[in-house]
């Protein structure tokens, strides 16, 4: 074991760090050198680094420190809209408006004809009127904070009756009798688990029912024998006992999916034709946006949301209302909506168009995977995400890796996962899937594992 005060002193290794001190800034650079200096004293080695090694060492330290781990990923997992991966990827149009709002002051709470304070839902009120048929709307936080404070504010203290079928839990702790604990609401669960009747809804409404909630089985399905009531007919069951109707439908949608060739989600129009007195859903689910969530519906109902003092807790900040309001007026154009935002772009990607870029991208890995690691094209099949239409699925296309051994599939995985541009896909079957549905820069894509940190 070496003599450890032979080891440098922090400044003789910081006058071999004028670039890194340049990079980082001095305090940086001097921690990293410190815990570098203090990692070789725990070490105890039988030789000591010289100060050279020290600052060899530190400026590693720094560079991965730097990386962030909110850096751009690609998303081969084939679910499009990943929770985990930041749900949608944002449309052009909404990324300028929020990068304007972020550079200059914008009339967030003014208003620009009467030189007065406005309110900064207003921004939105009127598309999400136009788009969804809604008397009034208003936003918060997300969709989970959306449900809570329509509960709270149409129900604190009294009950709240939904379907036993319908107690849903989305991923993340969001599970629906706990958000209602926690809205000061009484739950009255009817029916059963596949069934539930009108006469299961009439039997426990009473003087003590503040509303009838529906929720959208987002993330599964009840099939088989079953029975739901339908929203219109539950909008008149709600309605005849004098009570409101509140709708969660979780993701949501502005447009009829059909026409992009996905399966059909009730949108949020028909959920306000059908009666609801207010209708729940994300801003970044099928919608496309950052995230957010909306509650649209009945004037005097949306009033007295805004009234709630958690309103102020739950609100919205400038740059998503500045890229939700871009992402909401490309639905006034439904021809170009594919074109123009990112989630119903891809999930209406052709497959055939995914398979041909499969086809160039193989030749074009086959040189740049490590030794024994094969890639070959492989139907597959992509997922929406999120909670919404989950039993439908995409045929997609696939670069299906595999590795001579299973151990070394996972240092694969992993240094795919270590790219300056980190690659995420899915293992099955004893292999890594990347699900090319969601690459739209293939060229970026192969120059990063071609790149000198790359996989060579
Ligand atoms: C996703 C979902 C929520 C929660 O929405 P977030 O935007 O994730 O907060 C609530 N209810 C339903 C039915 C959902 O699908």
């Amino acid at each position: 074991m070496a003599d450890l005060r032979g080891l440098p002193a922090v400044d003789r290794v910081l006058a071999h760090a004028a670039a890194l001190v340049e990079r980082h800034g001095r305090v940086a650079t001097t921690d990293a050198i410190r815990a570098e200096l203090a990692e070789v004293r725990a070490a105890a080695p039988a030789t000591l680094p010289t100060a050279e090694d020290v600052a060899a060492r530190a400026a590693a330290r720094l560079e991965t420190s730097a990386l962030s781990n909110l850096r751009p990923l690609f998303n081969l997992t084939g679910t499009v809209l990943h929770t985990n991966l930041g749900r949608a990827v944002l449309a052009e149009a909404a990324i300028e408006a929020a990068t304007a709002a972020m550079r200059e002051a914008v009339a967030l709470e003014f208003d620009l004809e009467t030189g007065k304070r406005g309110e900064r839902d207003d921004h939105l009120r009127a598309l999400l009127r136009e788009l969804t048929g809604a008397e009034d709307a208003t936003l918060v936080n997300n969709n989970a904070a959306a449900v809570l404070i329509a509960l709270n504010t149409l129900g604190a203290g009294r009950e709240a009756v939904v379907s036993r079928g319908e107690l849903i839990e989305i991923g993340g702790a969001f599970r629906m009798p706990d958000i209602m604990a926690r809205a000061g609401v009484t739950l009255v669960e009817v029916g059963t688990t596949n069934r539930t009747h009108p006469k299961d809804y009439k039997a426990a409404l009473g003087s003590e029912t503040g509303l009838v909630l529906k929720v959208h089985t987002s993330n599964y399905r009840i099939q088989g024998f079953t029975k739901e009531v339908g929203g219109a007919e539950l909008a008149g069951i709600a309605h005849a006992a004098g009570v409101p109707l509140l709708n969660d439908l979780g993701s949501g949608t502005l447009v009829d999916l059909a026409a992009y060739g996905l399966a059909r989600e009730p949108t949020v129009r028909e959920a306000v034709a059908e009666g609801a007195d207010l209708v729940t859903f994300s801003g970044d689910k099928l919608l496309g946006g950052p995230q957010a969530g909306f509650i649209v519906g009945r004037r005097d109902l949306i009033a007295a949301i805004n009234r709630n003092p958690m309103k102020r807790a739950l609100r919205v900040d400038k740059l998503r209302l500045a890229a939700l309001e871009a992402t909401l007026r490309l639905y006034r154009d439904p021809d170009r909506l594919a074109a123009r935002l990112p989630t119903i772009g891809l999930l209406a990607r052709p497959a055939a168009e995914i398979e041909a870029m499969a086809h160039r991208l193989v030749p074009a890995i086959a040189p740049l995977l490590p030794e024994g690691v094969t890639a070959e094209v492989v139907p597959c099949l992509s997922q929406i995400g999120s909670g919404a239409l989950p039993l439908d699925t995409l045929p997609s296309f696939a670069l299906r890796l595999a590795t001579p051994r299973g151990r070394d599939l996972e240092a694969l995985v992993s240094r795919l996962r270590a790219l300056p541009r980190p690659v995420i896909g899915r293992v099955q079957d004893g292999a890594l899937m990347l699900d090319l549905r969601c690459l739209t820069d293939e060229t970026g894509f192969l120059a990063n594992l071609a790149g000198p940190d790359g996989l060579a």
